[in-house]
């Protein structure tokens, strides 16, 4: 058999459609397609409007095992499984993604548009600026970090009556509060819309946001791993010296910006999570919005064209929404609402008629990280948040991960695998079918069928396939279907895609894990027991301060969202299998308020990623005869 070329080399021997033919083949409206050349387009939040009679199609997420550093194919299972479906079994589907980030691509794990024969094209545009939408982000989150900074630098250098006459400057005579200001002094219980009526202590008040530098939570971002950033002191020129402080820049993916995008449901929503993000406290302990910085119209308006999916194609030609793509631990790193909205109306049952599996198509949307992490925050933030109910659960599972788990040798990016996972080994796998069945046990918990994806590898065997798929069926999956869509495209996954089709009719009863009214620590223990298996949740000093923090101020009804390896069900990346009764640390809680979460965090998150000795960007460049790009993988 002739060896799989590499991923760029797929993706660029492929011509893609023009996404305008793609958008008339989905009855998209010239008035809802905003095209970006000839292979991307964004589609507008208006077609769920449209089609708002129509029954939505069957909504599928894609989760997977604790993986190995490498990734087991979630991504490639998505778009494969979405070719089956579309371009083989002639069904109306759709697939959600997230936008990867630049910072892997140049890194350590390169791109993220699938692999193999399913990928999402044009791959080099996917994995880079695609239309924009990072960034929109990193201007709006540098923006609203420039203003924190700016605001105590110049509340510290004027009086009240200074600061209130620059705030609000007489425009031909006439002093006027913006709309933003309005917001802000009705937080403070200020009942006027003349800035001339304002007692001095109103004016104190209003114009004094008197931000803690200690407690400034919004750092700076960008999409580059340079961990040179991740500590820094700023404010060295003369011109701000005395104000000096210490502070980092993340990962542009891990801004709340991202977090709020991904989970918004609509323009107004989104301005309204921007408006209630925290970003700093003052010195009495208040908590400072983006609404009090009064930067929140700015912050929708840098966001407005990316709050629009971007509709791209599979190698198969089968349609692809890119949207949004939140960190994983820090956020609930999952692809966007919106997205998952209008492709579910696209697929949906025409208006009148009856939903059955003749007439419904498919939306297979992926949850990143571990179903531990992803699929959990996927329904009990996502979900939750969106009103969507999932129909079926997909979770991808590979022979060299279960072998991890059974106390194979660790997996290291850039080495060669040892043997035990280039040839048959059952004792290993069996051992570390644990994993697999402690997941089905909890996907069941969320009251929802699943059927196991088995990502096939060139050195599986027909014995260890078989193998997955016993245990997989006796810890109660629907279904285990070994797939070859890396190798073979959706070809290699028409008998998955016909079990995942025969999964959405089964009977479920879809309920969360916890209830929101419970206190915080209820929560995470809810979390921590019932689904990572915890014997007990050890809360830092740290933790449980935070935790009054926020009972105090109102934050304790938000979901919580957990900050935990994805190697493990434990905190502990090592402990492979299924523990039991491990201690889970909780070393610090934040807050999301805007997107909506709390974030719990075990043990150390690194929120700037580094570049390796050797990177990915060795590899990359471009053909000056031709302009395509090679390299990226
Ligand atoms: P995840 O989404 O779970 O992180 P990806 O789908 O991105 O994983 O796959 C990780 C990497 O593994 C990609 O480079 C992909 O091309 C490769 N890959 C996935 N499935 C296979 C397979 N069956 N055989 C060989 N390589 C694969």
């Amino acid at each position: 058999k002739t060896p799989v070329p590499s991923d760029i080399e797929i993706a660029m021997a492929q011509k893609p459609k023009h996404i305008g033919d793609l958008s008339r083949e989905l009855k998209l409206s010239a008035n809802e397609v905003d095209l970006y050349g000839k292979y991307k387009a964004k589609v507008s939040l208006d077609v769920v409007e449209r089609l708002k009679n129509r029954k939505d199609g069957k909504y599928i997420v894609v989760t997977g095992i604790n993986p190995t550093p490498l990734g087991e194919g979630k991504s490639t299972v998505t778009i494969g499984l979405t070719q089956a479906i579309g371009a083989h079994l002639k069904r109306p589907v759709f697939a959600c993604v997230r936008q990867p980030s630049q910072g892997p691509t140049f890194g350590i794990k390169g791109g993220a548009a699938g692999g193999g024969y399913s990928q999402v094209i044009p791959m080099d545009e996917f994995n880079l600026h695609l239309t924009g939408d990072i960034h929109a982000i990193t201007a709006a989150n540098n923006l609203l970090a420039a203003a924190i900074d700016a605001r105590r630098f110049h509340e510290s250098t004027q009086s009240d009556k200074a600061l209130f006459s620059r705030l609000c400057p007489a425009k031909k005579g006439v002093r006027k509060f913006s709309p933003i200001m309005i917001t802000r002094l009705k937080k403070l219980g200020i009942d006027k819309t003349n800035p001339d009526d304002l007692t001095e202590e109103e004016v104190s008040k209003f114009v004094r946001l008197d931000i803690d530098p200690e407690r400034i939570l919004w750092n700076r971002v960008l999409d580059t791993n340079d961990r040179f950033l991740r500590q820094m002191t700023i404010g060295e020129a003369p011109t701000e010296k005395g104000y000096t402080r210490q502070t980092g820049f993340d990962i542009a993916v891990a801004s709340e910006i991202m977090a709020v995008l991904a989970l918004s449901t609509s323009l107004s929503d989104m301005r309204e999570r921007f408006g209630r993000m925290v970003v700093a406290v003052s010195k009495s302990g208040e908590a400072i919005t983006a609404d009090d910085i009064g930067i929140t119209g700015a912050l929708t308006v840098l966001m407005k064209d990316a709050i629009n999916p971007t509709l791209m194609q599979t190698l198969e030609g089968t349609p692809v929404f890119v949207h949004a793509g939140p960190f994983a631990n820090i956020a609930h790193g999952n692809s966007s609402v919106i997205a998952d909205k209008i492709a579910l109306k696209v697929v949906g049952t025409p208006e009148g008629e009856p939903s059955t599996p003749e007439n419904t198509g498919y939306v297979v949307t992926e949850a990143g990280f571990g179903a531990d992490i992803g699929l959990e925050k996927f329904v009990d933030i996502k979900c939750r948040n969106s009103g969507l109910k999932p129909d079926a659960v997909v979770l991808v599972a590979t022979v060299r991960a279960l072998k991890t788990h059974g106390g194979g040798p660790a997996v290291t990016p850039g080495k060669p695998l040892a043997e035990e996972y280039t040839s048959e080994n059952l004792e290993l796998l069996e051992k570390g079918t644990s994993n697999l069945k402690r997941h089905i046990e909890n996907i069941c918990q969320f009251g929802l069928p699943v059927v196991v994806a088995i990502n096939r590898f060139s050195t599986d065997t027909q014995a260890e396939l078989d193998l997955v798929r016993k245990a997989a069926l006796e810890a109660g999956a629907f279904d285990a279907v070994s797939a070859n869509l890396w190798a073979e495209g959706g070809a290699g996954a028409i008998d998955l895609a016909k079990s995942v089709i025969k999964m959405c009719e089964a009977p479920q009863d879809f309920k969360f894990l916890y209830d929101l009214d419970i206190s915080i620590k209820e929560k995470i223990e809810a979390i921590a027991k019932k689904y990572y298996r915890a014997g007990s949740v050890v809360f830092s000093e740290e933790a449980e301060n935070k935790i009054k923090y926020f009972t105090e101020k109102g934050f304790d009804k938000l979901p919580i969202c957990m900050a935990k390896t994805q190697y493990s069900f434990s905190a502990d990346p090592n402990l492979k299998g299924a523990p039991e009764g491990f201690e889970l640390p909780i070393r610090d809680i934040r807050a999301s308020v805007g997107a909506g979460f709390l974030y719990p965090l075990c043990g150390q998150m690194q929120t700037l990623p580094g570049l390796p000795t050797r990177p990915c960007f060795f590899d990359v460049d471009v053909d000056i005869e031709t302009g395509r790009v090679h390299g990226l993988f």
